[in-house]
């Protein structure tokens, strides 16, 4: 065992930062359930997950004449429960395959989790709303409830003011080039929006906006001084001949999204949502160097963990 894997069990740290994310999902849950939200069960292994347009592997295993994979996220299967239920939340253990170029980072794990929600009928700015008060309100809550632990960390928690700002990608882009989320993150003093990704950035099922083609109905959300993408979200795609058009640009095999194929065949109800994850939060509130700090048992990116 190395130096130090042992002690840290018992230090104030690892005690305080767990607190401090049980409380975020204490509050996630109950501001959602009070909202008309229903909690759905995380799917752990399916045959169909999200592709993923970053350079995550593909981490599975043979189960009798089939394969199944371990869930990458849940944006497939959330589009598929509306048919079921109008908003969904759930907290979704992710399993990444993240490379060991990202170890170093302080805001990668190769198993987190996300809470990822969905409503359908919803437009991106629904959803912007919904993202605006949750994240108000949790950060209220923990201030709240865990004055021990932020003092511990020394943390002031300043609460946003909604409507948080909005950035063009473009905009961001032509300023600062492919850094724009770092330069950005570095220079803001509360978190903010960044909006309209173009199409080959992202994944198949973000919505095109029909009257901008190229352009998306998604956004990301930067938490401020430097701790980088809370989450990502927008629009979701359901027409079957956009998807799988998508599909066919980004030189996916349509065969790997088989099952989903045949469910927006059938119909999927329009939607928007998003993900955005506990570790990456935590981190964020505790003020947190390494989102390593925030799990009792870490998976880091190149090397294998408990
Ligand atoms: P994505 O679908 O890649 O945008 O992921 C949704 C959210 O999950 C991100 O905005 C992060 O908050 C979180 N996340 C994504 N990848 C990781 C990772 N490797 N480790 C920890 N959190 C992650
Ligand atoms: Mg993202």
């Amino acid at each position: 065992m190395k130096k130090g894997c042992y002690d840290r069990y018992s230090e104030e740290r690892l005690k305080n930062a767990i607190n401090v994310k049980s409380c975020i999902r204490e509050a996630m849950g109950n501001y959602l359930r009070n909202n008309g939200f229903t909690e759905i069960s995380p799917v752990i292994i399916s045959p169909e997950t999200d592709p993923l347009h970053h350079s995550t592997g593909k981490a599975g295993f043979e189960y009798y004449k089939g394969r199944y994979q371990l869930t990458k996220s849940m944006i497939l299967h959330k589009q598929i429960s509306l048919l079921a239920l109008d908003k969904v939340f759930v907290f979704s253990p992710n399993v990444r395959l993240e490379p060991v170029e990202l170890a170093d980072t302080g805001k990668h794990l190769v198993e987190f989790t996300q809470l990822d929600l969905e409503v359908a009928g919803a437009t991106r700015d629904d959803i912007l709303t919904i993202v605006e008060e949750l994240v108000t309100h949790v950060l209220n809550h923990v201030k709240d409830k865990c004055k021990e632990e932020l003092d511990y960390f020394d943390r002031e928690l300043n609460i946003p003011k909604p409507p948080f700002e909005k950035i063009k990608y473009h905009h961001a882009y032509n300023k600062y080039g492919r850094i724009f989320e770092e330069v950005l993150s570095h220079e803001k003093q509360q978190p903010f929006w960044i909006i309209d990704f173009p199409s080959d950035e992202r994944e198949f099922y973000d919505r095109e906006d029909p009257s901008r083609p190229g352009i998306l109905m998604d956004m990301d959300l930067i938490y401020p001084e430097g701790f980088g993408e809370a989450l990502s979200g927008g629009e979701r795609e359901f027409d079957p001949k956009r998807i799988v058009g998508r599909m066919n640009e980004q030189e996916l095999e349509l065969e790997e999204f088989k099952l989903y194929l045949e469910f927006a065949e059938k119909g999927l109800p329009s939607s928007a949502g998003f993900g955005i994850g506990l570790e990456r939060m935590t981190r964020f509130v505790c003020g947190l160097n390494d989102i390593k700090d925030t799990c009792l048992f870490p998976k880091m990116p190149g090397t294998i963990g408990l």
